[in-house]
């Protein structure tokens, strides 16, 4: 089969094509596995992280991917869940031990032997997989394949931010930065909560009359006040200024919510801003966003289905992914990026 590997750790500044075009078998689900045929998997920005060694695949050479979509092509001996043919999905929770306190409690996406999709297994940048059939998901007939892949990354983390911004009805949220996961968030907020005014703070003008045409109250750049305090902001960038700025613009008690898997360095210096009585006193939070749940997946699928949110996708090939990533890479965003493997 035809997959797209990482061989080596490497910084896309200097070398554009980080993955290579293979020829490898395909692979054979064991037990309770299903073979997945891939048809579309999601660009996203944790594969720049893993590729620039911030979040560092602990195997080389991989198959990056994990916002997968697909039908079921094989089955192993134990697995029962699915048809052959029938459509599935699969997201960055790859696998987790299942009997630890945070699986147990319901928070796998927090369980020491975590796993994700196309970092510690291989994943959707080939024309197979494989993943444990509990770790694959059904997706709603109201999406076509390139459509559903970004839902199951950008989607259920956005879901799950959301979620920990712990808000009411009512009460103001903050956005801050406004790509692929933003944008899913927005709409998400909208429809559960329609009496919170949304703030959205992008450093595009683009990308803020997008927000506005969305429905968001107001829109401005990274480093303006917001009209009014915010009860909780959700911070999707990979950098350190949006943080700062985020947390003048909180209410006493409000919580920023920061939806990154690492941040980059460029920008640290930004940190030593922090002002202790404009940024943080008054009980102000900041909580991270690690992971996402299987559950999380599966409740955002719904939503999504029901709202209905329609994400803008721009197609390319497989043998195109380091095109993709380099764009992405440049912030050359013209919705989410797909590829279109078969
Ligand atoms: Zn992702
Ligand atoms: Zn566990």
């Amino acid at each position: 089969m035809k997959a797209m590997v990482l061989r080596k750790i490497t910084d896309l500044a200097k070398n554009t094509s980080p993955l290579e075009l293979v020829d490898l078998p395909i692979p054979v689900p064991r037990d309770n596995e299903i073979l997945v045929k891939v048809s579309a998997c999601g660009v996203c920005h944790t594969e720049l992280d893993e590729i620039e060694g911030r979040t560092p695949p602990p195997r080389l050479p991989v198959v990056l991917g994990h916002q997968v979509v697909g039908r079921v092509a094989a089955t192993g001996s134990q697995a029962r869940r699915f048809q052959l043919g029938e459509r599935v999905g699969v997201a960055w929770i790859y696998s987790a031990c299942g009997k630890c306190r945070f699986c147990l409690s319901g928070n796998e996406n927090l369980c020491a032997a975590f796993r994700a999709t196309g970092r510690d297994a291989p994943g959707g940048y080939a024309e197979y997989m494989v993943v444990p059939e509990d770790f694959a998901y059904r997706i709603p007939a109201a999406f076509s394949d390139v459509e559903a892949a970004p839902l199951l990354c950008a989607g259920a983390i956005g879901y799950r931010s959301l979620r920990l911004a712990n808000l009411q009805d009512g009460q103001s949220l903050g956005l801050t930065g406004f790509g692929a996961s933003a944008h899913l968030v927005l709409m998400m907020a909208r429809h559960k909560y329609p009496h919170s005014p949304v703030f959205v703070f992008a450093r595009s003008a683009r990308e803020r009359a997008f927000a506005l045409e969305l429905g968001a109250a107001w829109a401005g750049a990274t480093e303006d006040k917001s009209p009014e305090k915010l009860a909780s902001i959700i911070d999707t960038t990979p950098v350190w200024k949006p943080v700062v700025e985020a947390l003048q613009n909180l209410e006493p008690g409000g919580r920023l919510v920061i939806n990154a898997i690492r941040k980059e360095e460029v920008d640290k210096e930004y940190l030593l801003r922090l002002d202790y009585p404009a940024h943080l006193w008054l009980e102000k939070e900041i909580k991270s966003v690690a992971n996402v749940t299987r559950d999380d997946v599966r409740e955002f699928l719904e939503l999504a289905a029901a709202i209905p949110i329609r994400p803008e996708v721009e197609e390319f090939a497989l043998e195109e992914a380091n095109q993709a990533l380099v764009e992405l890479k440049l912030r050359q965003i013209r919705g989410a990026k797909v590829l279109r493997v078969a």
